[in-house]
């Protein structure tokens, strides 16, 4: 099989440092093998996108040297893709729809429990107490966000033994799912989100992967803590499992990491100060291509 990874960024600003040493190592890793990278454009958040980023995004991508098939794929021509995944997890009684505001769980959170502790924080957050679960999909209305059972996702999948390899030096190995972090410390993640209305990251990731054919999936470090969820909403809707390499951050001075409104270090500036292309690959700590 033909190795093929991505590089799937939201055009809701401009790529900096840390999006090119991603992009570059996918690029490298993809070429080494007789291989290639993907271009995704994540743009399902149409409040946050702006096509003048995408615009940027593919001039950076270009003046940095990379090259993938036409044509790119974008997340908002695929919504019927999504919904069609969000139909078969409710189909098979794995979904509920919830009506709480981020006020509403901040305030189940806080209010003084039994036993409770301070609440987990899983990927996308604060870890759903739970409020809306046992909720019918019939209940469903416009605005409402769309959940997965984590506890009975779990169950369906017992005796499957879903896994992933991680290629990446930093947690290589092979990685069985742990259904009790899974369950406490993920829990009912959001698959379609009120605000968007339509689906949310781990959902689209899942279905993008495998229509675009990735066998590796090279990404950030900081999302190895979502690949397990990605991998169970894989085994729940029958999908093949990549492989994966996380890769680890481009952090600043003070060891943070890079975020999109840090605009000092976005790739269009440094090529406005006349860096070139195997300059800023030389910051990263890669070698020129
Ligand atoms: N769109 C995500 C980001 O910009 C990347 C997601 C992924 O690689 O799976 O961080």
């Amino acid at each position: 099989m033909m190795f093929r990874t991505r590089f799937a960024p939201s055009p809701t600003g401009y790529l900096h440092l840390g999006h090119a040493y991603s992009a570059c190592l996918a690029h490298d890793m993809a070429k080494a093998q007789g291989g290639e990278m993907l271009l995704r454009i994540e743009d399902t958040d149409a409040g946050r996108c702006r096509p003048e980023y995408e615009t940027a995004i593919l001039e950076d991508l270009r003046w940095l040297g990379l090259d993938w098939p036409e044509p790119v794929r974008r997340q908002s021509e695929h919504l019927a893709s999504y919904a069609s995944a969000l139909d078969k997890l409710s189909a098979l009684g794995l979904t509920y729809p919830c009506r709480c505001t981020r006020g509403d769980i901040r305030a189940a959170l806080s209010a003084p429990q039994e036993g409770a502790g301070t609440p987990d924080i899983g990927p996308d957050g604060p870890v759903y107490p739970g409020t809306c679960r046992g909720r019918s999909m019939a209940e469903a209305q416009p605005g409402n966000a769309i959940r997965l059972d984590m506890g009975r996702a779990l169950a369906l999948v017992a005796g499957r033994a879903p896994g992933f390899t991680e290629n990446g030096p930093l947690h290589a190995g092979r990685h069985a799912l742990d259904p009790q972090a899974l369950l406490t410390g993920t829990g009912d993640v959001v698959l379609a989100r009120r605000d968007i209305g339509t689906a949310a990251y781990h959902l689209a990731v899942v279905v993008d992967d495998v229509d675009q054919g990735i066998t590796e999936v090279v990404r950030g470090v900081d999302l190895f803590a979502a690949t397990p969820l990605h991998v169970l909403l894989q085994t729940l809707l029958e999908l093949p499992t990549p492989s994966y390499w996380h890769h680890d951050l481009i952090r600043d001075e003070n060891g943070k990491r890079l975020a999109k409104r840090d605009d000092a270090r976005a790739i269009r500036r440094y090529r406005a100060e006349g860096v070139s292309p195997a300059e800023l690959r030389e910051m990263v700590g890669l070698p020129p291509p």
